[in-house]
């Protein structure tokens, strides 16, 4: 059986509104299920720099110099967009997936990083699929994370929303790996939660945080699940991000 999680759902104004009213009523059952949810129309266009460590050198075949992963569990993803794209684009893309590195090294506080990636043009054959170009347009639903033949696929309607769009489609494919969703643990002022990062939140790049027990504003509290399945460390050990390398192809 194939599960989908139709994550951030791009909605009309309207549904925005209707959001916000409905945000502003006492909650009740938080733990509730969302069928659909949005994401911000506006905003994620902008590249990386979210006053995280820096990463590779230049995008290609670059090694950059990056931190020390320690004991972290690297990642060597694909991704690739169908349509020809032009070498800018792809390189713009290379700097989203290195603004995604830095998300996945800051939430998971040092235990998980993406190393050596590889963008392929004009292919669908990949872990992350750039459904519709990497500056195509922000449709619906944004990112969807699929599960079949004992492996993940991630969907992502275009390379231009905010990294948390792609962190909290890997939340579902690894990092939890969640199995629900908990778009209602929102709390801007502590930076939570990349699970939650579909609705009402602003354009803000570089969400990175899964809640925990102190700052859940929902229930599922990301982080006692993380823990159990990785066995890791909360706080992580941190320190400055090791290098991702992205390989044009
Ligand atoms: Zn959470
Ligand atoms: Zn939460």
């Amino acid at each position: 059986m194939k599960h989908k999680f139709p994550v951030i759902l791009v909605k009309s104004g309207l549904l925005i509104l209707f959001l916000a009213v409905a945000m502003m009523l006492p909650l009740t059952g938080c733990s509730k299920k969302h069928k659909s949810s949005r994401s911000d129309g506006g905003g994620g266009g902008g590249g990386g720099g979210n006053g995280g460590t820096g990463t590779g050198t230049g995008t290609g075949t670059g090694t950059g110099s990056g931190g020390n992963p320690g004991d972290a569990t690297a990642h060597d993803l694909t991704w690739a967009s169908p349509i020809d794209e032009s070498q800018a684009d792809l390189e713009y893309m290379a700097d989203r997936i290195k603004t995604y590195a830095n998300g996945l090294w800051t939430g998971t506080e040092g235990q998980g990083y993406l190393r050596n990636q590889t963008l392929k043009n004009n292919s669908s054959d990949a872990k992350t699929i750039i459904q519709g170009g990497i500056k195509g347009p922000q449709s619906n639903p944004a990112g969807m994370c699929s599960f079949g033949g004992g492996g993940w696929t991630i969907t992502l309607a275009t390379g231009t929303f905010e990294s948390q769009v792609w962190l909290h489609e890997f939340g579902h494919a690894w990092v939890g790996p969640f199995s629900s969703e908990e778009y209602n643990c929102q709390d801007a002022a502590s930076g939570v939660c990349i699970q939650g990062a579909a609705m009402g939140r602003g354009g803000a790049e570089g969400l990175s945080k899964w809640c925990d027990p102190e700052n859940c504003v929902a229930s599922q509290q990301c982080w006692n699940k993380m823990q159990a399945s990785h066995n890791w460390a909360h706080p992580g050990p941190g320190g400055s991000q090791p290098a991702c390398n992205v390989t044009i192809e």
